[in-house]
């Protein structure tokens, strides 16, 4: 069975994110501490024991320390549940967490190669030394049985395709978007046959997107914002979802509509998004169209 936790909910800079005074960020400082959220992560497992780990987000020390199934196993001296970290995309928000893994646990490392090419021309990762900390490149729409550190099988099997977005901020101005700057996975329990989708920046849904999503038990879905220009509107930036490589979520909840979909959760939720409270018009839009948006440290039972 698929074992799945959601480590933290937020998109880039969580909530309160340290230099936003917006609506949601002041109200979270002030008297409204459930809006409060780490950067998006999830972890999931095929026999609660062993945990992957899709992406690595810079609050990834708290999210361990929150979530008791991370925690060393009893008794022991040095010991990790975490099994491995899958990494979607290049961006600060998925690969920083991977530094505060550096003290000498094994653990396999996966993304697309270019992702890969990010860390290796960055010498700060060589913390994590290669001999514990194996980099494994994902071939695109290619399934594989994902193993424990040491070999032995996790009962989980991985599959990477690409998805329309962008590529990582800070490369933005050196490199034009391509396949494998982000990604989306398919990750299957081989026993029951139960899978998920993790789609946590789309820019658009394509047929391909569709057909992925299409008789799956639950998908994480880009959920950075509730309309298109929100943050224009609000005066906190200068670019529009799309260009972000985000779609909005209420255009989401009409593209995958007719699509058959088990559970469907919004995750990467920008603190500028008003579906992020509870009495919101907007998140009332969503649970009416039969969609979740979690909180940190919820698990997600199929
Ligand atoms: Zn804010």
């Amino acid at each position: 069975m698929l074992s799945i936790v959601v480590l933290g909910t937020a998109a880039g800079g969580g909530v309160p994110q340290w230099n936003c005074g917006c609506a949601n960020c002041r109200s979270a400082r002030n008297g409204h501490p459930e809006l409060k959220s780490t950067q998006a992560s999830i972890a999931v497992s095929a026999d609660r024991e062993h945990w992957f780990l899709v992406n690595a987000s810079p609050d990834l020390r708290q999210q361990i320390t929150d979530n008791p199934i991370l925690h060393p196993r009893a008794g022991a001296l040095r010991h990790s549940p975490i099994a491995g970290v899958i990494l979607t995309n290049g961006e600060v928000d998925a690969v920083a967490g991977l530094l505060s893994l550096r003290e000498g646990t094994a653990f396999d490392l996966y993304a697309h190669s270019r992702v890969l090419t990010i860390l290796d021309d960055n010498p700060i990762f060589n913390v994590l030394r290669p001999n514990l900390v194996p980099r494994r490149a994902l071939q695109l729409d290619t399934t594989i049985d994902l193993p424990l550190p040491g070999g032995a099988p996790s009962g989980l099997t991985l599959e990477a395709f690409p998805v329309p977005g962008k590529v990582a901020l800070f490369l933005e101005d050196e490199s034009d978007t391509g396949e494998g700057d982000t990604l989306g996975l398919v990750i299957g329990d081989k026993a029951s046959g139960q899978r998920l989708v993790f789609l946590a920046a789309c820019a658009e849904v394509t047929p391909g997107i569709a057909e992925k999503l299409d008789g799956t038990d639950l998908v994480f879905f880009d959920g950075t914002l509730w309309r298109d220009n929100e943050m224009i509107e609000a005066g906190l930036g200068k670019k529009s979802g799309q260009r972000m490589g985000h779609i909005a979520m209420r255009d989401a909840i009409a593209a995958l509509g007719d699509i058959d979909i088990g559970k469907r959760v919004f995750l990467h939720i920008n603190n500028s998004n008003p579906a992020l409270r509870a009495d919101s018009p907007e998140r009332r839009a969503a649970a009416d169209a039969g969609w979740l948006v979690p909180a940190d440290g919820m698990e997600i039972k199929l």
